[in-house]
Parts: structure tokens; sequence; C-alpha cells
């Protein structure tokens, strides 16, 4: 076996009903908190915001709410609320809502304590140090594993530019994951943020350096996506397929935490960034087929047990053959869970992919890839994933 590390000291408080500790669970950490809520949640789901800001009450734990989120989240609103943390003097960050209010929490948990702003602490920049504040995450979607992940996305919208922190100060110091808070994601938003589920734990799996902890733990989270996302689309009430995604979502994490995306991530995120309303999950589904033409033969045992899990009749079939069939089996999970798309679906031409394709070429996600892609290489997988092509 190849030696390799692992870390992940989140305390994990899992399972339907567990937002109810919420208080308990902060006030060992600290007495006075900002709340950062998603505020689509403050309509759509407000009896259960209520339920933790009166468990943060009940504990004695004090909070200031802050519901400036917005879905990729931009440089701006998280410097809007680490100007309010420091201004209230808040010991911890507790976020609320899906990745993208979670990673606004992280990245203000570093820009109040840090000088600068946030962007000046990304991935190749500043290091955050132990000054971050705590962070406390309650996770109310299944997809980008950021409960357990050391990662919080942002976007600067002066530059027109997604990128992201990557630092052990970001891994939360408690995850709260109870799959009630879920039941109420669309079914839109429920596939897209379930597909990112399988693209952390895939691509971690591919990576060309993935370990033995995560393949087991990435092979597990991939069984669970494939049975309960489809469920889950269909019938968002359904308890047991949130939970068994909620579960798929925390090992994700665990996965990113300690291997990391490949080329999809790095196609994919460029997207969002230059096309905001198109979702985290839509920018990876665009790209996926594509994506897997060009690598299947650079990882074809893994891509085979993959094809398998998703048709269980490629178990006659060879690996290779298994393999090249990989594309076609992501094309038809993609069809079942409503998520197919191309990227005329989203108004872009191939006239926009010149700064999309800079941005890709920046991000060092496809250095893991089984096929490191050269730029014209990434310009193919562009333009294979327009649907004239
Ligand atoms: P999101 O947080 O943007 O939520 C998607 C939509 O669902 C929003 O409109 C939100 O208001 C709504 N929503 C959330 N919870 C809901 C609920 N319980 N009921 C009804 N509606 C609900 O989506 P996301 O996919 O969870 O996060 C996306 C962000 O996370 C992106 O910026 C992405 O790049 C980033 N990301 C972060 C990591 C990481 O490790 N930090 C990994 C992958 C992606």
């Amino acid at each position: 076996m190849k030696s390799f590390n692992y870390y992940q000291p989140t305390r994990l408080l899992f399972g339907a009903g567990r937002r109810a500790e919420t208080g308990a669970a902060v006030r060992e950490i600290a007495d006075i908190v900002l709340f950062v809520v998603d505020p689509t949640l403050l309509k759509v789901a407000a009896a259960r915001v209520a339920e933790v800001e009166e468990s943060l009450a009940a504990a004695g734990v004090r909070y200031v709410r802050f519901s400036d989120v917005v879905p990729n989240p931009t440089l701006d609103s998280i410097q809007r609320g680490a100007e309010l943390a420091r201004k209230e003097g808040v010991k911890a960050v507790v976020g609320m809502g899906g990745g993208s209010a979670i990673d606004t929490a992280k990245a203000i948990a570093v820009a109040a304590t840090h000088p600068g702003t946030a962007w000046d602490y990304l991935y190749f920049k500043k290091k955050p140090t132990s000054a971050t504040l705590p962070i406390v995450a309650i996770s109310t979607t299944s997809g980008t594993g950021t409960q357990t992940s050391k990662v919080s996305v942002f976007t600067n919208t002066a530059e027109n530019c997604k990128s992201a922190m990557w630092n052990d100060n970001l891994l939360c110091r408690v995850a709260i994951v109870d799959p009630e808070l879920m039941v109420s994601v669309p079914p839109r938003v429920t596939a897209s943020t379930g597909f990112d589920i399988f693209t952390h734990t895939f691509e971690s799996y591919i990576n060309t350096g993935a370990s033995e902890a995560v393949d087991s733990i990435a092979l597990d989270a991939i069984v669970r996506v494939i049975r309960s996302l489809p469920v889950a689309v269909a019938n968002g009430g359904n308890l047991a397929a949130r939970e068994d995604l909620a579960w798929a979502d925390t090992l994700a994490g665990q996965c990113l935490a300690n291997v990391g995306t490949t080329l999809p991530h790095a196609a994919g995120q460029p997207i969002s960034g230059h096309f905001p309303k198109v979702s985290h999950g839509e920018s990876l589904a665009v790209i996926y087929p594509a994506f897997a033409e060009f690598t299947w033969r650079g990882a074809v045992a893994k891509f085979a047990k993959v094809a398998r899990l998703f048709n269980p009749a490629l178990a006659a079939a060879s690996d290779e053959a298994a393999a090249a069939s990989f594309p076609l089996e992501i094309e038809k999970f993609l069809k079942l869970i409503g998520l197919y798309c191309r990227l005329d679906d989203f108004g872009i031409t191939p006239d926009d992919l010149a700064p999309i394709l800079k941005h890709a070429m920046e991000f060092p996600d496809s250095q893991g890839n089984p096929v490191v892609p050269s730029e014209d290489d990434m310009r193919n997988i562009y333009l294979r994933s327009f649907r004239a092509a």
C-alpha cells in the first residue's frame, strides 16, 4: 500500500433532528457568534431556522444574524460579513445553508481576523492562520461536502473570477448534518447538488494522488448517490434517500479534504465564475461526458469499476469495454436526474470561451487528472460540450 496522510478533526453530529443540539455544541466553543444563514431558508424553512436560533439562545449563546448570502458567494458579501463580525466581537461563525452559506461563513472567519480581504488568502496566496475564527456548519443541501472539507469557494465579481481558499484552518470545528433540513430542497437543486457529491468522490478516486483511505469511502459514497439521488429528485420528502445523500456528501467532503478534484472542477468553476447563473453542479454536469471521453484511457480499471456500479450488466464486459462505456453511463444518469445539459442551454457560445479557458488552465486540479490536458485538449472538451458537437 502506498503511504498517505489523512486528517479529519471535525466533530460530527449526524442524524435526523440533530439541529436541536446546535446550542449545546456551539456553547462549548463561544458565547457570541455570527449566525450566517441562507436568506432563502428564512422563507422556505423559517421554522427550522427558528429552532436553531432558539437552541442557541437556550444554551446562552448570543448570535448576530447575517443573511446577506448569495449563491456562488461574492467577496463583497464576505467583506460585509467580516465587518459585522469584527464590530460585534464574535468568537465563532456558524453557517446554516448549502455550500454558499457555509463557504461565506468560512471566508468571514478568515476575513474578520486577518489583514486585507478574503481574496488575499486564496490557496496560492497567503495562508490563513490559527487566528481564523472557529467555524460551525449546519448543512441544508447535500452536495459540496463543505462541512468536512477545508475549502471555501467564492467569486471576486470585479475580476469575474471564482476561486478558493484551501487550508486546514477552514475545517469546521463542528458539523451538524440533519437530513430533515434537506427535505425542502427543490428537485433541480437536489439533482445538481447531488451530482456534485458524485464528482467529488469520483474525481478523488481517479486522482493520481488518491489513496486507499479515500478509495474506499469514495466508492461507498458513489453507491449511495447512484441508488438514492434519483429517488430524492423524484420525491424530496423521502427521508431515507436524504439520509443516504447526506452521508455520501459528508464522506465526499473527506475525499476533498484529503485528495481533491480533477479536470471537471478546473473546467467547471470558471463557467460559474463568468456565468454566475450556472450552478456549480450544472457547470460540472455540462463538462462530464466530454471529460470522461478524454480521460477514461488513463484509468481504465477505475472507470470500469464505476461504470459497473451505474450498470451492473457491464460485469461481463472487459475492463476496456466497461471503461469505454462510462461516458454513455454518465449521460444516462444525468438524463435520469434531469441534469443533462449543454453549454448552449445557458446562452454560452464558443465566442465566450477565451476567458473561461484562461481561468481553467490556471487551476491546479487538472494536474491530478489521469490524463493531464493541454490548453488545446481543454478547448476541445469545452467545444464538445455544445449541443452541435
Ligand atoms: P447553494 O448553497 O448555492 O444552494 C442552492 C440553492 O438552494 C440556493 O438557492 C439556496 O438558497 C437553496 N437552498 C439551500 N438549502 C435549501 C433548503 N434546505 N431548502 C430549499 N432551498 C435550499 O448550493 P450548494 O451547491 O450547496 O453550494 C454551492 C457553492 O458551494 C458554490 O459556490 C460551489 O462552488 C461551492 N462549493 C464548495 C465546496 C467546498 O468544499 N467548500 C465544494 C464544492 C462546491
